[in-house]
């Protein structure tokens, strides 16, 4: 059975009365070419866990499942857990879970299903919630060698950003501090059913081993680009004031860290971003 045919997505929907749901992001994929990039670029091998965030109706997971040693697939439409058991039910290494991802311990599921090899996490992402789930996956500090998603475009470029450019957020400096980044494909609303509004983007985020530069304090770090990138307009003596820091004290920071006060976030590197924050840090340790 092609999974992926819209054909079978049709017959499907009719035997289970399924309907889309527009507010979980249910755009299915109906292009083998994209669902066979993201699966050979994120480089399953036959001892890896897999982990699938929003399955559908199956057509990633099946191909995953016949590739890698174990999959697990969180969803959390419930009325897609029947299609699954149908559309799965040659596997024997799958195990579906219905749930929400953003509630979901990531570490509990490689502690209960991993299988000695590595942890790869893929999915065609609910458009909706993109960020929450990149950025759960990232900060829960869940042992993942490489992340392969699709994601719409836009933010696809987010990530991908450099300092300096409009584009260049909070998101961009957090991805490229655990991961370095690697744009699959873009794909066009056309292998979507139904289409959504956008074209999206597939990126591989292999996780670093190692971290790019040395933070005293990793939760500093993050609550800097937070405060400076909601307010990145302003100079840094002003974006940086939700982190509880007074002016005088924030000139200080900044004079240790080397940083002239004037200038805004979004023009500085990961380094500097990494030395304004070990600066803070030394400075509200004293
Ligand atoms: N993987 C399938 C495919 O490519 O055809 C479906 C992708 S569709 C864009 C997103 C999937 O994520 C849907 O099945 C949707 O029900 C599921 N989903 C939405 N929000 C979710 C959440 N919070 N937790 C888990 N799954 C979610």
């Amino acid at each position: 059975m092609k999974l992926y045919a819209p054909s079978t997505i049709k017959d499907i929907r009719e035997k289970h009365g399924f309907n889309f749901s527009k507010n979980l992001g249910q755009n299915f994929l109906v292009d083998k070419n994209i669902i066979d990039q993201i699966i050979d670029e994120s480089y399953i091998t036959e001892d890896d866990l897999v982990i699938e965030i929003g399955p559908g109706v199956g057509v990633l997971t099946a191909e995953a499942a016949q590739r890698a040693k174990k999959v697990v697939a969180v969803e959390i439409d419930t009325s897609l857990i029947p299609i699954l058991e149908e559309t799965l039910a040659e596997f024997d290494n799958v195990t579906v879970i219905n749930r929400d991802i953003l509630k979901t311990d990531l570490k509990e599921i490689v502690d209960e299903y991993g299988t000695g090899g590595g942890v790869k996490i893929i999915g065609n992402l609910p458009y909706y919630i993109t960020t929450p789930i990149i950025m759960k996956i990232l900060e829960d500090d869940v042992k993942v060698d490489s992340i392969t998603i699709m994601m719409q475009k836009e933010v696809a470029d987010r990530i991908k950003a450099s300092p300096g450019s409009k584009i260049y957020g909070a998101l961009s400096a957090a991805v490229q501090y655990y991961c370095t980044i690697e744009q699959i494909a873009t794909a066009p609303k056309e292998v979507f059913v139904p289409r959504p509004k956008v074209d999206s983007a597939v990126l591989r985020l292999d996780v670093r081993k190692e971290a790019p530069i040395e933070l005293l304090d990793e939760k500093t770090f993050f609550r800097c680009i937070k405060c400076g990138f909601e307010q990145r307009r302003k100079t840094l003596l002003n974006s940086l004031g939700g982190t509880g820091l007074t002016k005088d004290e924030l000139r200080q920071v900044l004079d240790d860290a080397g940083i002239d006060p004037v200038r805004r976030i979004e023009t500085l590197d990961l380094q500097e971003l990494a030395d304004l924050a070990n600066s803070m840090t030394k400075f509200t340790d004293r």
